[in-house]
């Protein structure tokens, strides 16, 4: 949802809360208190400030069609904020006050694919918790989507969560990680910054008969979104290369969790970390 345009991202809104609404065992949920025991609950992220066309005002039009987190850039600069592949850039004056709005209105803000410099900004401007809901170390794999320790401990103060990813890529992998990757992940940002602020970035989408989310017209370029310069391969329908951990392998994590850190802390890693976040600010 980072690069289409407010139309599309209207019909992507209209169309999964018809199909959650529709399917058992998933349910839309405004705040912590919706949850069930047994049944998913699903909000909607926007990933980049894009969509607000410019008005701060627009979190609240967002807010109020259940998106909960959002992203102030995804990889590149905008009116709002810097992304992680393109040049420094602070938070700016409208940035400041998205964040003031999504602070208002109890939307989560996530710094994954942002630029350090804007990252310190919102961490500072923000009087809420922030996350990093799908973000590596950047001590294991030297990759600009990756993060700082400094960045790390900075989210850790605000109360945040930083949730390692099981995308190959930004672990310098060649194939789909295994279990005992990702635990290395873990194991690096336990260390950084405590069992209350670790949790899992899954980050993973499965292509799907009639969903297309490629903005309409022709001025969509993927080669400005993920650059070459920093490793995306356009040569295949996946850009980025490698893969992802894949299904099987993320459902023998709970118990991988379990045997080396202990049913506690698995737990906390595992949903509770990220659970008291939102609770502290979906309300
Ligand atoms: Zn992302």
């Amino acid at each position: 949802m980072c690069m289409n345009p407010v139309e599309q991202i209207d019909a992507v809104i209209d169309h999964f809360s018809t199909a959650i609404d529709a399917t058992d065992g998933l349910k839309r949920v405004q705040t912590v208190a919706d949850l069930e025991p047994g049944v998913t609950g699903v909000a909607f992220d926007l990933e980049g400030a894009r969509p607000l066309a410019g008005k701060a005002e627009a979190v609240a039009t967002f807010h109020a069609r259940g998106v909960r987190m959002m992203h102030l850039a995804y990889n590149r600069n905008n009116d709002v904020a810097g992304g992680c592949h393109d040049a420094p850039m602070r938070l700016t004056a409208l940035g400041h006050d998205v964040v003031a709005e999504a602070n208002r209105l109890g939307v989560m803000l996530d710094l994954s694919h942002t630029g350090e410099a804007t990252s310190f900004d919102i961490i500072q401007a923000s009087s809420l918790p922030v996350v990093y809901s799908h973000a590596n170390p950047r001590a294991l794999h030297d990759h600009a989507r990756n993060i700082s320790d400094a960045q790390m401990r900075a989210v850790a103060e605000t109360g945040g969560v930083i949730c390692p990813t099981g995308v190959a890529k930004f672990m310098g992998l060649e194939h789909p990680p295994s279990g005992a990757d990702m635990m290395a992940l873990i194991d690096y940002t336990l260390n950084i910054v405590g069992e209350e602020h670790v949790g899992i970035g899954s980050d993973m989408w499965f292509a799907q008969a009639g969903v297309d989310e490629t903005p309409p017209g022709g001025d969509f370029d993927p080669h400005y979104w993920w650059p070459e310069a920093f490793g995306y391969d356009h040569g295949g329908d996946e850009a980025l290369g490698g893969g992802y951990m894949e299904p099987p392998v993320w459902f023998d994590l709970p118990a991988l969790l379990d045997a080396r850190l202990g049913g506690r802390v698995a737990d906390l890693i595992l949903g509770q970390n990220m659970r008291r976040v939102a609770a502290q600010i979906w309300c």
